[in-house]
């Protein structure tokens, strides 16, 4: 069994084991017709649950024909052009590199003596994307595994700011848990919901978040912020945190930053930015003025999995002043203890929470190293010309309704027939045409709900996918639509 064992000895079998694996999938990446095969869970699954894991079949190529059954064959592709579905981007090839090497030397990034220079890149990343915003000389930041640990981590930071401040200013001495029921969270309707789960998770519940309503483009009503950061302070409660959005999942809106901080500083609140989405404007050769009033920020989260075109995970979170990260430090007798923060050890554990970490800062090193700032950049540009294209191409058609001019690079629309038709059947055909494309395997395309009523959406991230593609697509959800609504009205008369 040694001879599985990465080392000296066998690094013949490792290149050639790896060679094999990459063989697989670029055979397998050059001949995809189609984002996926259409398979049901119910044919997958058995053939899943039918393998004897405690009968190993100990040759590689073995292992890779099962893996094409189980795995490769139905995978859902995301580099297809067809691919409109969720924030999955296509991947760039010097990240792909950086992911190989690091597993390979496997050095984890939560103690110097883990990392060494791992732990001087992610630094240097960190550095360069708050730099990128426009922090100020005190920022500082970490990696995590995703945007929702982003936001949830920046939140964190945000509550034990708000609980030293109230504790601090008191007249008598109070407890963490009296302040804990007094915070609140203002974030607009549009937010990604890993905002509340983090409130739950932070001991405050879903109900210490207040949802915004946002304007006609989805972007947060500052004039209802503002009245509510108004009542929130008469009523005796601490507004902790503003969650901005650049770049809400549905609809890629743009909270308007300038005017959200010049609320937060009013009220004393943090204000953090959840950028996994719209992170990508940061290196847009045109766009990046979308972003401003993001360089006001307590905290950031952007997502380089989303929109750096990074594989799965890659994200951060940045914070304006370092000093308060220390709200997640702990000091570990056997890992990080005190005397080495004194010595001016980097230890990025004293920063995450996650302990064990992925040296996941490499995919962008490599890509920034290769492509530079401006390649990503003008690739994001791309979808986001894309998207206003699609944006005219559904606006004009009769069959569809389209919600918002993007911002970024998502279309929301629905489906709707020329007769009258009842409008929870419409509903159902929106339904319909999503699941009937998918089962097809021709198309990936995500839904949402919109004003209680149900929608389709394209999240476009390939620079590849074409109008075509889009006319395409909206003629497929077309024909599957208007065959429910035709076989609906039958079963009906
Ligand atoms: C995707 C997304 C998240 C969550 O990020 P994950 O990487 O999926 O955890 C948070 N906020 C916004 C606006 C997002 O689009």
């Amino acid at each position: 069994m040694r001879s599985h064992l990465l080392n000296e000895t066998t690094a013949e079998l490792y290149r050639r084991s790896v060679t094999e694996g990459v063989e697989r999938v670029a055979a397998k990446l050059a001949s995809t017709q189609r984002p996926h095969t259409g398979i049901s869970v119910d044919e997958l699954a058995p053939v899943v649950n039918g393998i004897d894991l405690d009968r190993p079949l100990e040759d590689p190529a073995a292992v890779l024909d099962e893996l094409e059954e189980v795995y490769l064959r139905d995978a859902v592709y995301f580099h297809h052009p067809r691919y409109l579905g969720h924030l999955n981007c296509p991947v760039v090839i010097p990240a792909v590199l950086g992911e190989a090497v690091l597993s390979a030397v496997n050095s984890s990034l939560d103690t110097w003596d883990q990392s060494i220079g791992g732990t001087l890149i992610e630094r240097r990343l960190i550095d360069w994307t708050a730099a990128r915003i426009g922090l100020g000389p005190d920022a500082d930041g970490i990696f995590t595994s995703g945007g929702s640990q982003s936001n949830f981590h920046s939140l964190l930071l945000a509550r034990d700011e708000a609980c030293r401040k109230a504790m601090q200013a008191a007249e008598r001495p109070l407890a963490k848990s009296e302040v804990l029921p007094r915070l609140r969270i203002f974030t607009s309707e549009a937010s990604h919901f890993s905002v509340k789960k983090s409130a739950a998770m932070l001991g405050m519940g879903y109900e210490a978040v207040i949802a915004v309503p946002v304007d006609r483009n989805r972007r947060m009503d500052t004039s209802v912020l503002a009245l509510e950061l108004e009542e929130c302070a008469s009523e005796g409660l601490i507004p902790m945190a503003v969650v901005a959005t650049a770049g809400t999942t549905d609809f890629g809106s743009i909270d308007p930053l300038p005017e959200i901080a010049r609320l937060a500083a009013e009220h004393g609140t943090w204000m953090h930015v959840d950028a996994a989405y719209g992170c990508g404007l940061l290196v847009s050769p045109t766009r990046r003025h979308l972003l401003n009033g993001i360089e006001h920020a307590d905290s950031v989260t952007v997502d380089y999995h989303k929109s750096f075109f990074q594989p799965v995970s890659s994200s951060a979170m940045l914070v304006r002043n370092r000093d308060t990260l220390k709200h997640a430090t702990y000091h570990a007798d056997y890992l990080n203890p005190r005397r080495m923060a004194e010595e001016r050890i980097p230890n990025q554990v004293d920063k995450s929470i996650q302990t064990t970490r992925r040296f996941d800062a490499l995919k962008l090193w490599m890509t920034l190293r290769t492509m530079g700032a401006d390649g990503i950049g003008s690739l994001f540009d791309e979808v986001v010309d894309l998207a206003a294209a699609g944006w005219d191409i559904i606006d004009a058609d009769p069959r569809y309704e389209v919600v918002v001019r993007p911002q970024i690079s998502t279309l929301v629309f629905r489906y709707v027939p020329a007769d009258d038709v009842r409008p929870d059947l419409v509903d159902e055909a929106n339904l319909h045409a999503r699941k009937a494309l998918f089962a097809s395997g021709e198309a990936v395309v995500a839904g949402t709900k919109v004003d209680g009523r149900q929608y389709l959406k394209f999240t476009l991230l390939n620079p590849q996918t074409t109008t075509a593609d889009i006319a395409a697509v909206l003629d497929l959800l077309a024909s599957h639509a208007e065959q429910y609504l035709g076989e609906s009205l039958v079963h009906a008369s």
